[in-house]
């Protein structure tokens, strides 16, 4: 019900009751206890209007004050920190340099920690303050365990880091895949609002990939699902990071460009800006490299529209100044290679964005996820 009157901002009981298929009686009565313990509140603002009647209708909202969270988003990098009341509205925002890219679980742990310091100060807040912190982190996470199997951010495979975080902060810790924040923060702020099956695909320093089902965030059994830059696009293909061949990130990511280009004795592009600019000056080879992973981007894609049909495919990272993942060319690719009936094809939307969303899309995770612990409270009070 909660989650209801956050989709809806502001709610009249009745169109609670129709929306979540319950009783006015019992809408009155979980309402109340919702109220009772200060997760929502009557609106104060002009009343809505009853459509048929004319008659003034209470509004309920989420109480705002009820609870500050934070959402931290680790990347290769940088640690982005957003803290928010029970709303979703942003207290504070800061983004923290990371020691090293790769580090041991205790020194992430010290590194995250120093980010929510450093936010918190800057709100004029202190870590007791908070009621819950949601973590996304690339790799394969276990988010019902709070665990990392594997992180390009951690030195170390199987790490409890939730755990570890938890016995420092005192207050719970939500941690996700960070692609999975992702579509969270679209599906709740961004271009998914409103749709219930979309797909967000992430290109950062790997690709990843979100899956909503039916308004939910569908993570696999193991939690290992959605490893889109893994799937294989060539048979004993070019080697990825993850230690296997044929990837797609082995062919669309920065590093495996890099490779690719340098191959050359007579190139030494340093970074994907580089590759970017001599491709744009008309060089023929970083031309054709651009131009390649393109299109095996564009199989990748189609893959997932013959596999999941969804209404709606965001392409969503930081990154999107390198249009070649985002082309037109790449887009129409992926429209011949899908399978071809007599409906309209999944729309695909871009959506650049950086770090501090996907925190943004953390905060909603901890949000979420501290009114079901609340609810529990309460059911549990009561039962
Ligand atoms: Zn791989």
């Amino acid at each position: 019900m909660l989650e209801t009157i956050r989709a809806a901002g502001r709610i009249a009981r009745i169109d609670i009751a129709k929306a979540a298929g319950a009783s006015p009686a019992t809408v009155t009565a979980i309402t109340s206890e919702l109220i009772a313990a200060g997760l929502i509140e009557e609106c104060a603002d002009p009343p809505l209007q009853d459509a048929k009647r004319g008659r003034p209708r209470v509004a309920l909202k989420i109480r705002g004050g009820a609870h500050l969270v934070a959402g931290v988003k680790v990347s290769h990098h940088a640690a982005s920190v957003v803290i928010t009341d029970f709303e979703g509205t942003e207290i504070t925002a800061r983004e923290m340099r990371l020691a090293e890219n790769r580090m041991t679980p205790a020194k992430l742990c010290d590194e995250i920690l120093r980010s929510l310091d450093e936010a918190c100060a800057a709100g004029g807040l202190s870590l007791g303050d908070l009621s819950g912190i949601g973590i996304g982190i690339a790799g394969l996470v276990d988010a019902r365990r709070n665990f990392v199997y594997w992180s390009s951010s951690l030195r170390e495979r199987n790490v409890d880091l939730g755990r570890m975080l938890e016995a420092r902060v005192h207050c719970p810790v939500f941690l996700d895949n960070d692609a999975n924040l992702v579509a969270k923060a679209e599906h709740i702020f961004g271009e998914g609002r409103n749709v219930d099956n979309f797909i967000v695909i992430t290109v950062e320093h790997g690709v990843g990939m979100g899956i909503v089902l039916d308004g939910r965030i569908y993570r696999g059994v193991r939690g290992c699902g959605a490893e889109f830059g893994h799937t294989k696009v060539q048979l004993e293909g070019a080697l990825c990071q993850c230690g296997q061949r044929g990837c797609l990130e082995a062919y669309v990511g920065d590093y495996a460009l890099l490779r690719e280009a340098n191959l050359n004795s007579e190139t030494d592009h340093k970074d994907i800006d580089s590759l970017f600019a001599a491709a744009g000056a008309g060089e023929e080879i970083a031309g054709s490299i651009l131009d390649r992973a393109g299109r095996m981007f564009a199989m990748g894609l189609a893959n997932v529209v013959n596999i999941f049909d969804p209404s709606l495919i965001i392409l969503s990272g930081a990154q999107l100044n390198y249009d070649f993942l985002y082309s037109d060319k790449v887009i129409d690719q992926m429209k011949r290679w899908i399978v071809q009936v007599d409906a309209p094809i999944p729309e695909v939307k871009v959506h650049g964005w950086g770090d501090l969303m996907w925190a943004k899309g953390a905060t909603a995770y901890a949000i979420e996820e501290v009114s079901n612990l609340t609810v529990r409270e309460l059911a549990a009070n009561a039962g």
